[in-house]
């Protein structure tokens, strides 16, 4: 029997983030599938909190590594915290969410212990009594299922693949683990890009694409830029949906041309860019063309705004396609949103 342990690092402000909850959730499916039970581990500053907001997940025991060396993302002093944790419960299936800090220090977690690790899981179930993880390949186009006779087995599940736990605050009993380590690293400060335009964000209800049609000449023989940063802004501020763009717009600044300010490499979704996976999408001015749309296959309501009645999202790629002139109808719908 798989002795199963639950590992999480809390975030700044002390909680849990959604990424770890979906891993728990997973983790408490995983312990029923196989008739055991779970610990839970956590490292951070203080991790009370953390952990009383997740006392009743059905968890064994809470173990816990805190202090202000745990209070940021550092490899050396999380993976000697994880290594500690998962030595004093015995674990030999530990599950953790792939967050920046987990990715990080958990392969090597895994490493200390002699261990084998899965990244980015999709999916983690019981087939036959067997522990089973999905993991995507080759850019999202080949998906496997595996199993592993290697023990410890550390196990990331990727955002957004289960739902996280949540209802099950209460009053949780620590046990403190000791961790002797020392480091050469200060963290003097986090440098990230804002978490507004500048980046595809996860966590956003909808993804709004937006393609090189923007930057093309318009029906009176000239490109509306302004207008289109305006447009394309107007709307994320509005609907505080998250910017995605094709590989075209984005790379049209390579190219010396007039480009949307906001816009950058990170943005770009479909098969050479990112595979986000927001609930509803909605592209404009982008042709629908399958090494993009190969990024749009986790988003589930999928709309678009082209000119063209025959573009790549009237080809079976999109749930509706406005035929229409997608500055006409972002002047609409912002108005509409009070922008
Ligand atoms: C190996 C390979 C990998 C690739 N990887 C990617 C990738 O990861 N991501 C990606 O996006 N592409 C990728 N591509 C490129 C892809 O094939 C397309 O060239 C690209 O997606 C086209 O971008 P676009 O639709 O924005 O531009 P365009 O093809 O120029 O389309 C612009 C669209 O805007 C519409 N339009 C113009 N004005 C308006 C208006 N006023 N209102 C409404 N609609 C308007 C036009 O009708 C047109 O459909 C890849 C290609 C290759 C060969």
């Amino acid at each position: 029997m798989d002795t199963i342990l639950y590992l999480a690092h809390t975030e700044a402000d002390g909680s849990l983030s959604k990424t770890a909850l979906e891993a728990l959730s997973a983790v408490k499916s995983l312990a029923k599938g196989l008739g055991g039970g779970f610990a839970v581990g956590l490292v951070g500053e203080a991790v009370q909190a953390a952990a009383d907001s997740v006392a009743g997940c059905g968890a064994t025991d809470f173990y816990a590594v805190q202090g202000a060396d745990y209070a940021v993302s550092r490899y050396a002093t999380d993976t000697a915290a994880c290594e500690a944790i998962c030595k004093q419960a015995g674990a030999n299936l530990v599950v953790g969410p792939a967050t920046a800090r987990f990715s990080r220090c958990l392969p090597g977690v895994a490493a200390r212990l002699g261990g084998r690790t899965d990244t980015q899981c999709t999916g983690l179930a019981v087939d036959g009594g067997e522990v089973v993880v999905n993991r995507w390949y080759y850019r999202q186009r080949m998906e496997s299922a595996q199993t592993r006779a290697q023990r410890p087995w550390v196990i990331t599940v990727a955002p957004c693949c289960f739902m996280p736990e949540e209802g099950c605050a209460g009053s949780a009993s620590l046990t403190e683990v000791a961790v002797n380590v020392t480091t050469r690293t200060e963290v003097v400060g986090v440098e990230a890009p804002s978490a507004d335009e500048q980046t595809i964000r996860p966590e956003a209800e909808i993804l709004f694409v937006a393609g090189a049609g923007w930057t093309k000449k318009q029906a009176d023989g000239a490109a509306h830029m302004k207008q289109a940063e305006q447009h394309i802004l107007g709307f994320l501020e509005g609907s505080k949906a998250s910017l995605g763009s094709s590989k075209s717009l984005v790379d049209l600044s390579g190219e010396g041309e007039e480009v949307l300010s906001f816009m950058t490499h990170l943005h770009q979704v479909g098969q050479t860019g990112a595979t986000p996976r927001h609930k509803k999408g909605l592209a404009t001015c982008c042709h629908g063309e399958e090494p993009h749309v190969v990024g749009w296959r986790f988003i589930t309501e999928r709309r678009a705004v082209n000119l063209d009645p025959n573009c790549g999202w009237a080809q079976g790629k999109a749930d509706v396609l406005y035929v229409a002139d997608a500055f006409e109808v972002m002047t609409k719908v912002n108005e509409m949103l009070g922008k």
